[in-house]
């Protein structure tokens, strides 16, 4: 697809098929991780582990056991070991394709064998979705609206009233990233918001796409010293949902 053709899509998705979330009185924080990097798993969860918090992973099997920029990912007997640590496990397609390359048609069957690769395993359909490399147009929005009770970006505009079907998101980004998201979860304690950080590998020498141990830990800190609620991306979708059902 042309570029600049995609660049149009994209922003036009953004307008399409909204689902908006009521506003919140207190914020809620959602950690997440994309892919299956094995560093996510073995370093960074531990310590959302030992807040008594626990993560959404959004996988995508076909990545198990391959290595790539983001180092070695997990297997899929590591998605049962997380999945029983009761964290979440949600979609991210199984091949990890972009809507840029592939139909809508096989984008959509994409998904579905990741799901048939996760029910194989013993798990519950996924009910989040994020969409990889953040690509989406009009027409996979649409489509997944109804598959998923969210479908997760990659970047975040600061609003306070979000769609379900593009949620925003906060990147925990080596450098940089770890001070906007610091910065972030400051704002949050006087904004309501759904914050949702999130990263893929965690361990020294992280990629562009990821953070160190220490970094991910000042992010923990600043988060517990927020004292705002920690939720999987699931449960903070049923506390917002049960807000809109009442309001
Ligand atoms: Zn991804």
């Amino acid at each position: 697809m042309m570029e600049l053709v995609y660049k149009f899509l994209r922003l036009a998705a953004r307008k399409t098929s909204r689902s908006m979330l009521p506003p919140l009185d207190e914020s809620i924080i959602s950690f997440g991780f994309d892919d299956c990097p094995a560093s996510a798993i073995e370093t960074a969860l531990p310590m959302l582990e030992a807040e008594g918090w626990r993560a959404t992973i959004y996988v995508s099997c076909g990545l198990c056991e391959t290595e790539n920029h983001l180092g070695r990912h997990m297997s899929l007997s590591d998605i049962v070991d997380v999945h029983e640590k009761d964290h979440e496990i949600a979609d991210h397609t199984f091949s990890h394709v972009s809507s840029k390359d592939v139909s809508l048609s096989k984008y959509l069957a994409d998904i579905e064998k990741n799901q048939k690769t996760l029910k194989k395993l013993g798990l519950p359909d996924s009910r989040h979705f994020a969409f990889p490399y953040g690509h989406m147009t009009p027409a996979l929005k649409n489509a997944l609206r109804s598959r998923f009770k969210t479908l997760r970006g990659v970047v975040c505009s600061n609003r306070t009233s979000q769609d379900a079907n593009l949620l925003e998101a906060v990147r925990v980004y080596s450098g940089e990233s770890i001070e906007k998201a610091l910065e972030q979860v400051e704002f949050a304690k006087t904004n309501p918001q759904w914050l949702n950080l999130f990263t893929h590998d965690v361990r020294d020498n992280p990629s562009d796409f990821g953070c160190t141990p220490e970094e991910f830990l000042k992010v923990v800190k600043a988060v517990r010293e927020s004292g705002l609620r920690v939720m999987t991306v699931d449960d903070a979708y049923r506390t917002i949902d049960k807000r809109r059902q009442t309001s």
